[in-house]
């Protein structure tokens, strides 16, 4: 069984995609960090992981993984907004997400709120977020993109910074439980 875990946006390669941009950071580089600081979690606790390249574009990641039922899939995201007043964590989830979909975001997002200190968002379907229809949602297993606070909050980020390596070896249980549920 294996993990596939990804941090949304690429900051190196052919083309960049450095996603949202705020306080003097780009989420595609928050979400390196923080996909590095999990994955050296789930490695050290010999769980199996598969990541994306910080130089490859989401699309060719989606394509080159090979996903089956026993799979746990998470990638990271940093919210944004006009206002820099908007805060908390979100999770997203498949339109055809089942139980455990459901558990593993729910589970995600309470970890972050409560670690990072900010708004529970809460978990929200694919088809009730701005985005739409997501292709990380196509891929088998559990699933589901964390975002993780807002980039236009300085605060967010503030308390992101200073909690991240406690929330990174949180999340990496909650990974690692979901993963030998299957
Ligand atoms: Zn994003």
């Amino acid at each position: 069984m294996t993990a596939f875990i990804s941090a949304g946006h690429n900051p190196k390669g052919i083309k960049v995609d450095p996603g949202a941009v705020g306080n003097g950071y780009t989420e595609a580089d928050l979400a390196v960090e923080f996909r590095n600081l999990v994955v050296s979690e789930l490695l050290k606790r010999k769980v199996k992981v598969i990541t994306d390249s910080d130089d490859e574009r989401l699309a060719d990641y989606l394509k080159r993984i090979q996903t089956g039922s026993g799979s746990v899939v998470l990638e990271f995201h940093f919210d944004a907004a006009v206002s820099s007043a908007a805060t908390g964590t979100t999770a997203l989830i498949g339109n055809d997400a089942d139980r455990l979909d459901k558990g593993f975001a729910k589970e995600l997002v309470e970890s972050t709120s409560t670690i990072l200190g900010i708004k529970n968002r809460g978990v929200l379907s694919e088809k009730d977020s701005r985005r739409g229809s997501l292709g990380l949602m196509r891929e088998q297993g559990i699933v589901s993109l964390l975002e993780l606070c807002f980039i236009s909050n300085p605060d967010d980020l503030k308390k992101y910074h200073v909690n991240k390596k406690v929330l990174a070896i949180k999340i990496a249980e909650v990974v690692e439980r979901y993963e030998n549920m299957l």
